[in-house]
């Protein structure tokens, strides 16, 4: 079987996902650019989609500056924008196809105590949930909610049962396996605020969107599973995912929003071509000779996964030289 279990017939879709929590950082657009080589590499289209769900993170004015760097870039998509905020009810009908599954339930944990020093933690740190909303009578929820207002989560196979141990195979960092109960436990579908959790949102997107292909930052590769889990859940076929470094400090801690001198709306302000920009990443990345100056489209055909390097990026002076 091809890997990722996609049937070869399936036309690539691709997609930029951006969060418009700020400008775009060059971490961002390496993910951008190899999504949008990898989806042309295949003869595929992309498709735009911006992640504004959470309403105190994303405003509408960044959301457009990060759509004028991707166009600066030359990374061009056939589909799009599509506005997370205005999707709420595809949300809203999926969760409650899992409600009438019985599959969801109200969690009233606080924070403080999802992070309690006795919770089981999964290998990158983050609690498992611990079940301890699992299985409240409906009396209780009742009396629970007039305290504060829930958020909503989903029940994952137990440990020992096989439909939560989830396999798929990255197109850069290979076959993977998780259990669920182990790496996340009962997750979140819905927050106590009411804004739909980034796992169901993304996964209704790239379902109802025709994306078959989902490539973005390797600190992303610990969703996959829960996507997905979810997408069975809901009778999708699961896109195939291609993971991609990060670009790290030499310290190596990882470059971030922060790092404003480093963004786009500042390289540009500093008269940064955006071939140079492409080019040095490109390079950095295995995926063009160092020194390159291209557009994404002269890299199209130089195009491949197994070119990709799976180390993260450094981004050192030597770096920073060649890109001011
Ligand atoms: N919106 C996410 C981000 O900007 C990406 C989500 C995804 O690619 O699944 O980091």
């Amino acid at each position: 079987m091809p890997k990722g279990g996609q049937t070869p017939s399936r036309q690539v879709c691709g997609r930029f996902a951006p969060t418009p929590s700020g400008r775009m950082h060059l971490g961002n657009v390496f993910a951008a650019l190899v999504a949008w080589l990898s989806a042309r590499a295949a003869g595929g289209e992309m498709v735009l989609r911006v992640e504004d769900l959470d309403p105190r993170a994303a405003s509408r004015e960044r959301a457009e500056l990060l759509i004028d760097d991707l166009r600066w870039l030359g990374l061009d998509w056939d589909r799009g924008p599509y506005w997370q905020s205005e999707r709420g009810a595809a949300y809203d009908e999926a969760i409650e196809r899992l409600a009438e599954a019985g599959l969801i339930y109200p969690c009233f944990c606080s924070r403080a105590e999802l992070h309690a020093a006795s919770a089981p933690h999964a290998s990158d740190g983050t609690p498992v949930y611990a079940g301890t909303c699992r299985g409240l009578s409906d009396e209780e929820v009742a009396r629970r909610a007039q305290v504060r207002p829930p958020a909503t989560r989903l029940h994952v196979p137990n440990a020992d049962d096989p439909a939560g141990t989830i396999e798929f195979c990255d197109l850069a960092y290979g076959p993977r396996r998780e259990v669920l109960a182990r790496e996340c436990g009962d997750f979140l579908v819905r927050r106590s605020d009411g804004v739909v959790a980034y796992q169901l949102a993304v996964v209704v997107d790239d379902a109802l969107m025709g994306v078959t292909q989902v490539v973005r930052g390797r600190d992303l590769l610990g969703s996959c599973a829960r996507q997905i889990y979810l997408g069975r859940l809901l009778g999708w076929e699961p896109p195939e995912f291609g993971h991609v470094p990060l670009l790290v400090a030499p310290d190596g801690r990882r470059l971030s929003k922060r790092e404003k001198d480093l963004d786009l709306g500042a390289l540009r302000e500093r008269g940064v071509t955006p071939e140079r920009v492409i080019g040095l990443l490109a390079a950095a990345a295995g995926l063009a000779e160092p020194g390159c100056e291209a557009t994404p489209s002269e890299l199209v055909a130089g195009f491949s996964w197994e070119r990709l390097r799976r180390e993260d990026l450094v981004v050192d002076d030597a770096f920073l030289a060649r890109l001011l």
